[in-house]
């Protein structure tokens, strides 16, 4: 029996699509193994998004190289599809298969005989129409339910578009069979997740379905405690959607919304789709209907042409914005985009300063949310992690809870009351006793 070893970097997606690829060599009757068991094969699935994207997968070949001199290294992903060459060219890589292609992984590479010479199979971006589904089940206690790939927009800051392809979806049919298979092992959470999850519905260049009839539908799925989508273009949130989840019992009350710049002529030039106050429009709504609703923001800083008035302007909307932590990205340039070519670069330097100033501004808003939180009862869901003694888990409205571990609590929800901020920025509870009642 082949031994198989996985390693993925990025976003839930590639996630999602790790895990299921895994699944397909089980079913071959490979041995999943890990990295370090002396795999036969090595799949990498890489990230076009990370930073130093190059570097890092040089870097896992070389290690895979050193646990198996005679493995068989194959690598998918995102920067798979972006750079097949140079990925063919990094010494101990056997296989290099696009986006079109990775699905039929086993099929394409029948036996893994190291070959001569790297095989490349990346197909154009375009040839990717097909969806193909995925989940995770790589933890009990969530899974990653892809229900959407690629994207039609074209911001000019992203290359996703280039690895993933153009919008398409799975049909609300099939992402129902899969939540269904998913409600029947021991997973308590599901996040819904795809690069333009709003965008659901696209099927063949058709739009056939909507996000919210998606939303109903897997909101129906019985033994699914909680469902939390994963993060939505502020445009594409409708009042409908929000409506529905401030409503649900299993839609969880946190929304991540990427805002990318507080200025809006930083936001036209990134061609985004909204303005300042379209976003500040959502935010209010939802806060509205759900108070204790969590909202995470990503932004970029240093986007070519932002100026330090830009900036701040980005800067003050946040920190006036009732908005719960922030995914800062500094913003970093990527061939074959249209912000690569333009002018007025901001320097690196500044750049970085930018990101400090949000990421303590991010901090801010984490706690100034938790401490709105203390003294509220919630539902935490353990997760099997210890970390000196303790264990953590999530509040459906995605506070970050520890509390001293014990097996029993691993992958059940509890209820339980929100005591203090603990110095590692994290929540305690009241009285974690191991005793506490069992959720049905
Ligand atoms: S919406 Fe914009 S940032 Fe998001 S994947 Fe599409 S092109 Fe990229």
């Amino acid at each position: 029996m082949k031994k198989v070893a996985f390693y993925t970097l990025g976003c839930k997606l590639n996630f999602s699509e790790t895990s299921t690829i895994a699944r397909g060599f089980e079913e071959k009757g490979y041995q999943k193994v890990g990295f370090s068991e002396t795999p036969d094969i090595f799949i990498i699935n890489t990230c076009s998004v990370t930073e130093n994207a190059d570097k890092k997968c040089k870097k896992i070949v070389k290690e895979a190289q050193k646990i198996n001199p005679n493995g068989y290294v194959t690598i998918i992903g995102c920067y798979a599809q972006l750079k097949p060459k140079e990925i063919s060219e990094i010494p101990g890589v056997d296989a290099v298969l696009g986006a079109a292609e990775k699905f039929r992984l086993l099929e394409l590479l029948d036996g893994f005989v190291k070959p001569e010479s790297t095989q490349v199979l990346a197909s154009e971006i375009k040839e990717a129409k097909s969806f193909n589904n995925a989940y995770s089940i790589n933890d009990r206690t969530r899974t990653f339910l892809k229900v959407q790939d690629g994207c039609n927009y074209h911001c000019a800051f992203c290359t996703i578009p280039l690895a993933r392809g153009k919008s398409r979806s799975d049909t609300i049919e099939n992402i129902i069979n899969s939540a269904e298979e998913i409600s029947k092992t021991d997973v308590k959470e599901v996040v819904l997740t795809g690069v333009n999850i709003g965008d659901f519905g696209i099927v063949d260049g058709k739009r056939e379905e909507r996000f919210i009839d998606l939303v109903k539908a897997i909101d129906k799925v019985k033994r699914i405690d909680r469902i939390r989508i994963s993060s939505i273009e502020p445009n594409l949130l409708t009042n409908e959607v929000i409506e529905y989840v401030s409503e649900s019992e299993r839609f969880v009350p946190h929304f991540h919304i990427p805002l990318q710049s507080g200025n809006n002529k930083i936001l036209r030039a990134m061609r985004r789709r909204y303005l300042r106050e379209l976003y500040e429009d959502r935010v209010n709504k939802i806060k509205q209907l759900m108070p204790n609703c969590c909202i995470g923001v990503d932004v970029i800083v240093g986007f070519p042409g932002e100026t330090q008035d830009d900036f701040l302007d980005t800067y003050n909307f946040l920190n006036e914005l009732n908005i719960s932590y922030l995914h800062v990205f500094t913003y970093s340039e990527r061939a074959n985009t249209t912000a690569a070519e333009m002018d007025n670069a901001v320097p690196l330097k500044t750049r970085q300063e930018r990101s400090k100033m949000l990421r303590i501004l991010s901090e801010k808003k984490r706690r100034q949310f938790y401490a709105s939180q203390l003294g509220k009862t919630k539902t935490v869901l353990f997760e099997d992690d210890v970390d000196n003694g303790m264990m953590h888990g999530f509040t459906e409205n995605y506070v970050r809870v520890s509390a001293k571990y014990d097996p029993m609590l691993v992958n059940e929800l509890k209820t339980l009351t929100l005591a203090d901020i603990n110095e590692n920025g994290t929540v305690s509870v009241e009285e974690p006793s191991p005793v506490f009642e069992t959720h049905e």
